[in-house]
């Protein structure tokens, strides 16, 4: 069957056959792949060829983000059945720490962990794929036309439920309960600035707006492309960051309530992220999912910054992954997602290709595209 993905010693992406997959294992599942997202992990290890290829091996094929069709599964497969529609998540804990052997692989602690797509094992840009029940989430039928966009959705997850948990530690002071961290509108009298209009950032901000907070977004696109609309349209405010110092960006955030709560990190920009520290709220919170790439070295007062961070009570945490639970919560929300926000998901899928029109996907530039689906088998 056909898979597409990177070849050691050969630069850029690359069509080629592998054998089609086998069950061996009764508790395994064959899942024959619908939908494949691209995401910047995806373009920066072709980009700039670093593949995270296993040892012993030539090729990884790549694609984390997906959902198929189950077509066939092993004795012992008890809650899926062949037509199930399903998501795999991405990684594989190292089966020797505790959080991995409790299926929290996303916490591992030894880094033995792989990932589906990503590091060392082979991801879903192909035809079929086998996997483990227990790695499987099933999409409700409804649901299916949305759920390329589980994986992405379950990363926001992952870092709004980081807030939730440690922020749970202040007395808030709002006077409403139903904005306490617990709460399902939690983002009432709150204030959150989204760092990078990418799927990411608009996810983490569609989120922060069904939970209620006051949402500004920032990336350095002009207010009249695509990225601005979208953040426009799920109620939140962009802010063009290109002419304004991050004093300026956050000054802009605090008008409302006077302080800015969270910050949520989804580009990996860096300097952005650094610089924005200084100026967060007391007791505030800054959660990074995006992963800078290469090199970047920049002057701080580093003296302010930490005594600012004591006095602040303030807290940098990062999150990375994602596990079972999380899959679970973007599967509860993803309709609401798409369907509060006039169809969100299908307006940030901005390019569709067929598997073999890879090269084309793969070339699109970073300010033409949000969301690249790469359509292996599409639905009816
Ligand atoms: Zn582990
Ligand atoms: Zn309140």
């Amino acid at each position: 069957m056909y898979a597409v993905g990177m070849i050691r010693g050969k630069p850029g992406v690359h069509g080629f056959r592998i054998p089609k997959p086998e069950i061996r294992e009764p508790d395994e599942v064959l899942v024959k792949v619908k939908e494949v997202g691209l995401d910047g992990t995806d373009f920066g290890i072709v980009k700039q060829g670093t593949p995270d290829i296993a040892e012993g091996r030539d090729r990884i094929v790549l694609g984390h983000e997906m959902v198929g069709v189950v077509e066939e599964v092993g004795n012992e497969v008890k809650s899926l059945a062949p037509g199930d529609a399903v998501v795999l998540t991405v990684r594989r804990g190292c089966g020797i720490c505790r959080p991995c052997l409790y299926h929290q692989s996303d916490m591992c602690m030894t880094g033995l962990f792989k990932e589906r797509g990503i590091h060392k094992l082979d991801g879903s840009l192909t035809q079929y794929v086998v996997d483990e029940e227990r790695y499987m989430v099933k999409v409700p039928r409804e649901l299916v036309k949305l759920a390329v966009f589980t994986e992405p959705l379950s990363i926001v997850e992952k870092g709004i439920q980081q807030i939730k948990i440690i922020q749970s530690r202040l007395p808030w002071d709002c006077p409403h309960p139903e904005h306490s961290f617990q709460s399902k509108q939690w983002g009432g009298c709150k204030t959150a600035l989204v760092v990078g209009a990418g799927p990411l950032g608009l996810l983490a901000s569609a989120l922060l707006r069904l939970a209620r907070a006051r949402t500004f977004v920032t990336d350095i696109v002009p207010e009249n492309t695509i990225k601005a609309r979208l953040v426009e349209n799920i109620g939140a405010h962009y802010i063009d960051a290109r002419t304004l110092t991050p004093q300026e960006i956050v000054d802009i955030c605090c008008r409302p309530t006077g302080n800015l709560h969270v910050m949520f990190e989804a580009a990996g920009a860096a300097e952005t992220a650094v610089r924005l520290i200084p100026f967060l709220s007391r007791s505030s919170i800054a959660v990074g999912t995006g992963i800078p790439r290469g090199d970047l070295r920049i002057q701080v007062d580093a003296a302010e910054l930490v005594r600012q961070i004591v006095r602040y009570n303030q807290v940098i945490v990062g999150s990375v992954n994602s596990n079972r639970k999380h899959f679970e919560m973007a599967l509860q929300d993803i309709g609401d997602v798409d369907s509060r926000f006039d169809g969100m998901l299908s307006k940030m899928t901005t390019h569709r290709f067929k598997l073999s029109d890879y090269q084309q996907a793969f070339a699109l530039s970073d300010t033409e595209r949000i969301k690249t689906v790469i359509e292996v088998d599409p639905w009816d």
